[in-house]
């Protein structure tokens, strides 16, 4: 039982916020081509390469990106549909998504000219790439890296490792960061350039979000064109954080897939379900735990929704990014355990669906801004919001 179940009146449960057409056509497609091949993805930990290859085929991996670089041209609005639609079926494939998403918003936003015409039309075609801050001793907190970067006759020169890097088994481009004379600072490295090698380190596996080993990317000397530099030397911590308000709106989405999967599976074992002569659904008490999930993803796709139209906007993006993904990933983790509850010993099977959920959102709590970091950055919106000056300074 998944939530392939015909009988569900998906449209009517989960109304689009976009165009009826495109959900209903992502819909189709994502039950069709994702969903069959979701629990092999998430079992054997495998990164979906022909899949990634065909959502760019058919313009879902550039929804935002402008037409003349090869993109769809359509509002964040959308690219949520595509991620939350998606990651029904596999967060997985979700995951392997964004990394797409967050590269092309860095080069789209800060590259120059000629980075710009060598990559993005490039994502059309199906570039896979990943996004790499984490290194072994910096997590949350990437304002000094160990990965270093010189000038030297005109190149750049990079050395050090990236650790937990999703999509990193098969990414043909990584966008970094690593610490240069003047501060944090961004690069786009083919992975193709000499001294750049990936390995399973001792912590690639994880419990969720599995989508091929979260890998360890060494860079050994590599030498890079000056135009590699992505944005302006001394300013990566800010570019990376116009990248995550914008990707932590699509993680949102992606947890509110998650939600809905489980959601529509516990719907669908408690309507079929007898028990004491009635279905599991018909008991007041079950009746409530439905209630309360479907108010909590109904909140949560109302912040993903406003979020991804921010964006558009540019209104308080940091905030409303935050918002969305800390609910978003906290009632995907709730509805997941609840889902699993009212399904009984079906619930905990390994061949249900719903353990896989459980530790997709519980890796979303983490992964892309934990929910602490989260709530830094909606309390620090909070300051001007109040009238604040800045401590020590009132
Ligand atoms: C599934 C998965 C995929 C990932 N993919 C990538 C990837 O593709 N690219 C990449 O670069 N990284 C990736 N990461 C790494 C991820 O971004 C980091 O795990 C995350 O930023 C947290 O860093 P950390 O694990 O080092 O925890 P730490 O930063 O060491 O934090 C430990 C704990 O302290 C809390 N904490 C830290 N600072 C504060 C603070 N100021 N206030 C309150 N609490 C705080 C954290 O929330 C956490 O609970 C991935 C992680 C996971 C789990």
């Amino acid at each position: 039982m998944t939530h392939s179940d015909d009988a569900i009146d998906r449209a009517a449960l989960w109304p689009a916020y976009v165009d009826e057409d495109y959900v209903r056509t992502l819909r189709d497609y994502v039950a069709r081509s994702i969903a069959p091949e979701a629990d092999r993805i998430d079992r054997q930990d495998v990164y979906p390469v022909e899949i990634l290859k065909d959502l760019a085929a058919r313009g879902y991996s550039t929804v935002v990106l402008e037409p003349d670089m090869g993109g769809q041209g359509l509002d964040y609005r959308h690219a949520a549909a595509v991620f939350e639609e998606v990651a029904v079926a596999s967060a997985a494939v979700g995951v392997s998504l964004i990394t797409v998403y967050q590269a092309q918003t860095m080069i789209r936003s800060f590259a120059c000219d000629s980075l710009k015409r060598r990559y993005l039309p490039a994502f059309a075609q199906g570039l896979l790439t990943s996004y790499a801050l984490t290194e072994a001793a910096h997590g949350s907190d990437i304002r000094r890296l160990d990965t270093k970067a010189r000038l030297e006759g005109g190149q750049w020169v990079i050395q050090g490792e990236k650790h937990f890097i999703t999509s990193g088994s098969a990414a043909e481009m990584f966008v970094i960061l690593a610490e240069t004379e003047r501060g944090v600072s961004v690069f786009a490295v083919p992975r193709d350039a000499a001294g750049v090698s990936i390995y399973e380190g001792p912590n690639s596996a994880t419990f969720g979000l599995r989508n091929g080993p979260h890998m360890n990317v060494v860079f050994d000397g590599v030498r890079l064109p000056a135009d590699h530099l992505v944005g302006e030397e001394g300013k990566g911590v800010r570019q990376a954080a116009t990248v995550l308000n914008h990707s932590r709106t699509l993680a949102g989405a992606i947890s509110l897939g998650i939600a809905r999967a489980a959601f529509e599976g516990a719907l669908s074992f408690a309507r079929d379900r007898v028990a004491f002569d009635q279905r599991v659904l018909q008991f007041q008490g079950i009746q409530w735990y439905f209630a309360d999930m479907l108010t909590e993803i109904d909140a949560a796709r109302l912040l993903v929704y406003r979020a991804a139209g921010a964006l558009g906007s540019k209104d308080q993006i940091a905030r409303w990014g935050s918002e969305a993904k800390l609910k978003a990933s906290m009632v995907a983790t709730a509805v997941a355990t609840q889902a699993a509850q009212i399904c009984g010993a079906y619930g905990i099977m390994e061949n249900a669906p719903f353990g896989r959920y459980l530790r997709d959102a519980k890796a979303y709590e983490i992964a892309g801004g934990s929910n602490e970091i989260l709530k830094n950055t909606i309390g620090k919106s909070l300051m001007p919001l109040a009238g604040a000056t800045p401590a020590g300074k009132a």
